[in-house]
């Protein structure tokens, strides 16, 4: 089977090129057409050697990503359900800002997290998502915003999947999506979301990306943390600190923390002033998110009279606080539902 050409990273072509005794920057020339032109034929790679279009003919494919749905908001928030080449299904969100077009991209089918709360860890991890599989969901939504000359101007790693289990492959991503002659997405403009897998946390500041990181906290101890986030029993909340001050050390970026509100069990005025402490001296920001029902779930979306009161108590501590804004509300199938939902449909 001939290899698609978006699943290679700049690096890995460059380093393919080299290997055939070609000229490294082949992989520049390819990645401009593909990213910054976005043709999806070679015949289109128009500075390209005859002998050059003719080894990319025999050995490489540009295969996009199949909608299987795709559904519209009113206000503008776009989902997107994709079929992979195996028959899996994705999904893509994009939503439109104020100050830009972003898009929430998936990094795995399934998960494996567990999070109780969730609608996407109900079936477990299937497999990891490929570099093309994740590009494509970007370059996909980009071209059909190229219809009316828009762009997307962000990119967050916060659809199915846990990006940091994901490791590599996301990090390639955010390179590709990146690349100052393609989609050029600027690194603060990326987000990714983690649920707090600790060593990835170390590793990812390692690399001192200016990219954004968020961290699912929703519980400021360990004993609730513990019981609606699985990953919680394997890197409880001090190390995720830890974690969290190393890469702020490292990097010099502030982080985002994720909290949402789920009525009666997070988010009372003691859960808020235990988040304070918590938080206690870390530059970061708090972003407190809606709860999505999920059909399976008992959990509810804490009333906005007491979200507002949580919110006070963090604003007074001199927390940087902000609530979601929400998106699509009346197309819902949120966080992973869309995909439920269409699999539950397929079954029947
Ligand atoms: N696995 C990563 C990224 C994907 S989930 C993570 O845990 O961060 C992205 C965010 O959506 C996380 O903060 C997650 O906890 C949250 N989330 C999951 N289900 C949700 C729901 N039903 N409503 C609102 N947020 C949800």
């Amino acid at each position: 089977m001939k290899n698609n050409i978006y699943n290679f990273s700049l690096k890995a072509l460059e380093e393919y090129f080299i290997a055939q005794n070609d000229k490294k920057f082949r992989a520049t020339q390819i990645f401009e057409w593909l990213y910054r032109h976005r043709v999806t034929l070679f015949e289109k790679m128009t500075n390209l050697s005859k002998k050059a279009l003719e080894h990319l003919h025999e050995h490489f494919a540009i295969e996009r990503l199949n909608v299987e749905k795709k559904i519209v908001s009113s206000d503008g928030t776009t989902k997107y359900l994709f079929r992979l080449h195996d028959g899996h299904l994705i999904e893509t969100v994009l939503m439109r800002h104020s100050y830009g077009n972003s898009v929430c991209v998936t990094s795995q089918v399934g998960c494996n997290m567990g999070c109780s709360f969730c609608a996407s860890g109900e079936l477990g991890r299937i497999r990891n998502l490929t570099h093309a599989e994740m590009v494509l969901q970007v370059l996909h939504v980009q071209s059909e915003l190229d219809a009316t000359n828009e762009r997307v101007t962000n990119i967050v790693v916060m659809g199915i999947g846990e990006p940091f289990d994901n490791f590599q492959t996301v990090l390639d991503f955010c390179r590709t999506v990146n690349f100052a002659k393609g989609l050029e997405i600027g690194a603060r403009h990326i987000t990714i979301s983690t649920c707090g897998i600790v060593p990835k946390i170390f590793e990812f500041a390692e690399f001192k990306l200016q990219v954004n990181l968020a961290i699912s906290l929703h519980a400021p101890n360990d004993e609730l943390r513990s019981k609606i986030m699985k990953i919680n029993r394997s890197y409880p909340l001090h190390e995720v600190m830890e974690a969290v001050k190393a890469y702020l050390a490292k990097t010099n970026r502030r982080v985002t923390f994720e909290y949402i509100l789920l009525k009666d069990i997070n988010d009372t005025t003691s859960h808020a002033h235990q988040l304070v402490n918590l938080l206690r001296g870390i530059n970061c920001y708090v972003n407190l998110i809606p709860y999505n029902e999920v059909l399976t779930k008992e959990y509810k979306r804490t009333l906005p009279e007491s979200a507002q009161v949580f919110f006070n108590v963090l604003h007074q501590a001199g927390i940087n606080v902000t609530f979601r804004t929400e998106h699509g509300d009346d197309i819902r199938a949120a966080c992973g539902q869309l995909r439920a939902q269409t699999m539950k449909e397929k079954k029947r």
